[in-house]
């Protein structure tokens, strides 16, 4: 009797903790960096959809047709002149990486100059170098380069790192925003850019962009993290003709 008692309590307690683990905090992710990397710019996955799937993000549109950000459950295209917009949510996405942001912890850096120093930074005050994080910053840059995209043609498959060296650049100065990214750990690089990818937007919605390089204009940096514990991979349909065809290019450390 004392026995059953026991291991009762014993299965109650363990089923407790199972489930406490199990509890998904998760990134959702569509498609996939090797994709791009191999010209794959379709998706069917619309913005009214990806709506669902978080109030905090970034990606890029079918065809290359501007970039994604979104944050406070709006998502926003910039177009290839710099312009941005709320995306018709019906517009389709062919990569993007989507979370509900909460913040577990905030961390101030100083003597941060640039995004460079930033991005030195970054790694040392997360947790773990082997988890996802959601990294929201809220900053001012004296000086910030954006970068854009430019449609491509409907048939072109050439990989995405041709396109980004000509991908047009806006240059801001004395801007105020938000960083909104992802940190994804080495073993993630085929799927999103390893160690960081962030976007970002103005604060009153008229710039934004991929973050390519910038200087801060206080040194003082709050970061918020979100730790992820669950990082969940959609693909395009089963019909899609990208993913048909052999992919030959997997660059996973590269930048664009
Ligand atoms: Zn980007």
């Amino acid at each position: 009797m004392t026995k059953t008692l026991l291991s009762t309590t014993l299965l109650s307690m363990l089923s407790v903790s199972l489930h406490a683990q199990r509890t998904e905090d998760k990134i959702y992710h569509y498609s996939s960096m090797d994709a791009m990397r191999n010209g794959v710019y379709t998706g069917d996955i619309t913005v009214k959809e990806l709506k669902q799937k978080g109030d905090f993000g970034l990606g890029t549109y079918n065809f290359l047709d501007g970039e994604l950000i979104a944050m406070d459950g709006k998502i926003y295209r910039i177009a290839t002149n710099g312009s941005v917009e709320e995306a018709d949510k019906r517009r389709k996405v062919p990569f993007g990486s989507f979370t509900f942001f909460k913040k577990d912890k905030s961390v101030t850096l100083e003597e941060i100059k640039t995004v460079d120093d930033l991005l030195k930074k970054l790694p040392e005050i997360l947790p773990s170098r082997n988890r996802f994080y959601a990294i929201k910053i809220e900053a001012i840059f004296s000086s910030l380069t954006l970068g854009g995209a430019i449609k491509v043609d409907e048939k072109d498959v050439t990989g995405i790192a041709t396109f980004m060296k000509t991908r047009p650049l806006y240059k801001k100065q004395n801007i105020k925003g938000t960083l909104v990214g992802f940190y994804n750990p080495g073993y993630a690089g085929g799927l999103d850019l390893s160690p960081f990818h962030f976007h970002f937007i103005s604060d009153d919605k008229k710039a934004g962009g991929h973050m390519i390089e910038g200087n801060f204009s206080d040194t003082k940096i709050t970061v918020q993290l979100d730790e992820k514990n669950a990082y969940e991979v959609i693909l395009p349909n089963t019909n899609d003709v990208g993913y048909q065809r052999i992919w030959t290019s997997s660059q996973a450390k590269a930048q664009y």
